[in-house]
């Protein structure tokens, strides 16, 4: 049977539960337990997908093709299990179901409530996630704080739940926030202390306190908190500031989390064996050599946007004993001017990305790194406008564009599959507003490599990788685009859909555009070959520009 840890937040978000959620994860999979995630959302958009990544950080993406919250991409990396649709749900979600069966008339008729309805939804999401895969531990994460009206339903269904299933099948997991008041001298304790009160109101007494703060949290306020909150002392853990996050699982397992959890859950394990982790946060720390990549996107403000991209060039960095900076570009301001001043990286980057904003810098970020023989790569985008670069630079076919930026470019080199087959006459055209949301490309597929190119000395003969976008490189230009040098290096099995270009070796040392997004596979154990090459390209350009340089010093 599975059993169950919720973790809830308060005081104020953005306090790492994803992480200390992962981390804990971690610790019980070291322990040799099968263990799975599942994070609620308490919004009521009913798709993450459709959500401002400036609001709300990137969209993660799993292979059965769910747009999910970042959370999910925390613990892939961190753990083995593989995360499913049914692992992130937000409250949208659960008022369309309840919504849907009342509809059908399967309350027969019953008025429709909160509690019950909402909250025996809930649980049956919890559960569904739990079971998607074969586990002995599934530890729930629940967005937002306690004491937000929307996160009320979803601690009252896992309040019920602990009481089904009884105290050595579920614990509670609290994280919270004890503030340093700089004026005062001291670490602060009453935040903590309302928030445990707020929780215990609706029925919830924590097992465990993980208590956020800039600096290691001294015994006697340890103490003062236990005494306040009905939490035992050893239950009262610590969790400061690290540079790294993988320092986390060690942190939290050096107070006895696990060995916490282990007890409530009457779970007989091996010990934690967390050597892996120490050796990847050595790796972290000793770096042989450093480069800089500059990431030309229009998020700039280093926020979440990009989350699972920096990891991956960071894993990436490890694997190739080097740090990797990232430099943020904004491909807003980058202009025929000042494009030079790409010439002092590694290596240019284009990520992903919707929307018109920035493009032509893109574009232009591609041609400088093309001309000027610096390692590129694009991302899904990022390959798009390396691919209409080619088509107006080198394939004399100008104004080509992608129909999301220009409609009515005479050379659409990109567009929606439906605007290229059109053109064929076999399919309508469908009204490309309407369905937001539902039009996309999503999840793993699987592609066909090119012998003898790039790609296939990086990936082998199949490339599998997951997708999140709707304009395609259209088909009726593929030829013109070979001819004018750019190689297709891999095509879908199914679709026959072009999902890598590059330049060939003797042009371009390094410049590979994908239509997928790599990043999201990317693990610290592993890295991803399309990283680790790129990365290493980087390291290759770095070393013969200073060659280069030493040359015309002497
Ligand atoms: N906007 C492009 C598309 O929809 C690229 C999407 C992306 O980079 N994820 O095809």
């Amino acid at each position: 049977m599975t059993k169950f840890v919720f973790v809830t937040g308060g005081v104020v978000s953005s306090l790492g539960k994803g992480i200390a959620s992962a981390s804990l994860a971690a610790i019980l999979e070291s322990r040799g337990l099968k263990v799975t995630l599942i994070k609620l959302d308490p919004y009521l958009n009913v798709d993450p997908g459709t959500m401002s990544p400036f609001q709300h950080g990137e969209v993660f993406v799993t292979d059965d093709g769910a747009e999910t919250d970042l959370d999910l991409g925390h613990y892939e990396r961190f753990i083995t299990t593989r995360m499913k649709k049914s692992n992130n749900f937000t409250t949208g979600q659960i008022y369309k179901s309840v919504l849907e069966k009342e509809r059908r008339g399967d309350y027969l008729g019953k008025t429709v409530q909160v509690i019950p309805h909402v909250t025996n939804e809930i649980q049956a999401f919890v559960k569904r996630g739990a079971e998607a895969s074969v586990v002995d531990v599934a530890i729930v994460e629940i967005g937002g704080t306690v004491g937000d009206i929307e996160s009320l339903p979803f601690l009252e269904a896992v309040r019920q739940m602990s009481l089904k299933l009884g105290p050595s099948n579920t614990a509670f997991v609290h994280l919270t926030y004890v503030p340093w008041i700089a004026a005062a001298g001291e670490l602060k304790t009453k935040p903590t202390q309302h928030t445990v009160q707020k929780l215990r109101e609706i029925g919830i007494q924590p097992d465990v306190l993980l208590c956020r703060a800039d600096r290691a949290i001294p015994d006697d306020e340890r103490e003062k908190i236990s005494l306040f909150t009905n939490v035992l002392p050893h239950g009262v853990i610590s969790m400061w500031d690290v540079d790294t996050i993988y320092k986390v699982p060690r942190m939290l397992h050096e107070q006895g989390l696990d060995e916490l959890i282990c007890m409530k859950l009457q779970l007989l394990t091996k010990p934690a064996d967390l050597r892996r982790w120490d050796k990847l946060v050595h790796e972290v720390e000793h770096p042989a050599r450093e480069v800089t990549i500059a990431m030309c996107g229009k998020y700039t403000d280093l926020s979440d946007s990009y989350k699972s991209l920096n990891e991956a060039l960071r894993h990436a960095g490890i694997h190739n004993h080097a740090r990797v900076k990232i430099d943020y570009v904004d491909s807003e301001t980058l202009d025929e001017k000042n494009v030079a001043q790409l010439a002092k990286f590694d290596a240019v980057l284009v990520p992903g990305g919707f929307g018109k904003r920035g493009v032509e810098g893109k574009i232009l970020a591609a041609q400088y790194a093309r001309e000027h023989k610096l390692p590129y790569l694009g991302i899904c985008l990022g390959m798009q406008v390396a691919t209409i670069e080619v088509a107006r630079h080198l394939g004399g076919l100008a104004g080509a564009n992608s129909t999301e930026f220009d409609p009515a470019t005479p050379h659409p080199v990109i567009a929606l599959i439906d605007e290229w087959q059109d053109r064929d006459g076999t399919i309508q055209k469908r009204d490309a507003q309407s369905d937001l949301g539902g039009t996309m490309r999503l999840g793993a597929q699987s592609s066909d490599v090119k012998a003898g190119s790039l790609a296939h000395r990086i990936y082998g003969n199949v490339v599998t990788e997951r997708h999140r976008h709707r304009y395609e490189a259209n088909e009726h230009y593929l030829e013109r685009l070979q001819q004018a040098g750019l190689v297709i290096s891999a095509i879908t099995q199914r679709e026959k859909l072009t999902e890598i270009v590059e330049l060939p070796a003797e042009v371009h040392p390094w410049f590979v555009g994908v239509q997928f997004h790599p990043e999201f596979k990317s693990t610290p154990w592993d890295g991803h070959p399309l990283f680790i090459h790129y990365v290493k390209a980087a390291l290759d350009h770095q070393t013969a520009r200073a060659g280069v340089i030493e040359k015309a010093a002497a």
